[in-house]
């Protein structure tokens, strides 16, 4: 008997949607999932970890995490009500799918991050994919026409967009944000927005339907801490919090991302430091004589090769690891390579440019 026949309790759409496609491995030169490359600063794991014993881990956490939850609105100068806390910012992209995706629709530019699509084909949600440009511009007259006729739904905007690391004219993401009207929930992904500069606060800020989705797993570098949130109207925290399970953010995650938020100091030096490197691989890269590079904003980025498995392959030859992207529309013979240490950086910088026939 197979797995398949075993599993038939298992709902059809669950059963027929891939698991998230990643596979660990092992290799010295990590650049395959757009991670700080530094961990966090050792004097304030010690705070974190000071922090975490002195409370209780016989009791459940604070349930709606609202001592962090203050800390964030403070940072992000945003009202407490209106930020939601999750394990990872995935977990929210799952709670969007079932406050407005169900039985609807999602609605993103394609290629786009995974999770959005994974979800709404796991919960029974139409997905609606319009591909990006060439130029991985916006597809603005495509997506106003479904913004038109598809609704409701949820609608992801992701600036800077993710897997391509382009950031798309302001005036272009307001305009599709206005399109979207009453009918949709409009989700700014803006997990890498310190690399760019953007911030679409004020967008969000405008009507009661939006929400920018901000992570501390990238700039922050505590991806292993897991802890995304997302800033809104407080009318739409109330319906999206009924959905999030309770005690959702454990004890030691909220110490430790507290800490993070009373000395911020270190993330605009990496943030610094990952845009001057990112700009100094993508300009030594230029020279290579069959990849070509595209420009990014973001903590990674795109170099479209001859071929992908060779050229992935070879990376990995000499311990770097990056990620195949060249399965996504759009993207035949893509990598998309994370920006590390400087030492990282020349080392990829080195194999890349050793690959010369692929
Ligand atoms: C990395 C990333 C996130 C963050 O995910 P977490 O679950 O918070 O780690 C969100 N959106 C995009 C597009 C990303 O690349």
């Amino acid at each position: 008997m197979t797995t398949q026949d075993r599993a038939r309790s298992v709902r059809e759409a669950v059963r027929r949607t891939p698991a998230y496609p990643f596979t660990p491995i092992d290799a010295p030169i990590k650049l395959d999932q757009n991670e700080n490359p530094y961990d966090f600063p050792p004097e304030l794991k010690r705070l974190a970890l000071e922090r975490a014993a002195e409370r209780a881990w016989n009791r459940y956490p604070d349930l709606t995490a609202d001592t962090l939850r203050e800390r964030i609105g403070a940072y992000e100068q945003w009202d407490p009500e209106g930020v939601l806390v999750t394990p990872g910012s995935n977990v929210i992209i799952k709670l969007l799918t079932e406050l407005a995706g169900i039985g609807q629709t999602v609605l993103s530019a394609q290629p786009n991050f995974t999770v959005y699509t994974l979800e709404a084909s796991m919960l029974g949600a139409r997905s609606v994919g319009e591909p990006l440009n060439a130029d991985f511009t916006l597809p603005e007259a495509a997506l106003t026409a479904r913004l038109a006729d598809s609704g409701p739904g949820v609608f992801y905007l992701t600036q800077p967009h993710a897997p391509t690391g382009h950031s798309d004219d302001a005036a272009v993401v307001e305009r599709l944000v206005n399109a979207a009207g009453d009918d949709w929930t409009v989700v700014i992904d803006e997990a890498y927005h310190q690399y760019s500069g953007t911030d679409y606060r004020d967008l969000v800020r405008a009507a009661p339907n939006r929400l920018s989705l901000r992570t501390f797993s990238k700039a922050w570098g505590l991806a292993g801490l897991r802890l995304g949130y997302a800033l809104m109207d407080p009318a739409l925290a109330t319906h999206l919090r009924k959905l999030v399970s309770a005690f959702n953010v454990n004890t030691l995650t909220q110490a430790a991302v507290e800490v993070a938020l009373e000395h911020p100091a270190y993330v605009a030096e990496r943030v610094a430091e990952a845009v001057r490197e990112r700009d100094r691989v993508i300009e030594a890269l230029a020279a290579h004589p069959t990849w070509t590079v595209y420009p990014s904003r973001t903590n990674f980025f795109l170099v479209r090769t001859p071929n992908a498995d060779v050229a992935y392959r070879a990376l990995l030859t000499h311990g770097i690891l990056v990620r195949r992207q060249d399965s996504l529309p759009g993207l035949a013979g893509c990598l998309r390579v994370g920006v590390g240490t400087p030492a990282e950086n020349d080392a990829f910088l080195a194999a890349a440019l050793s690959i010369q026939a692929e």
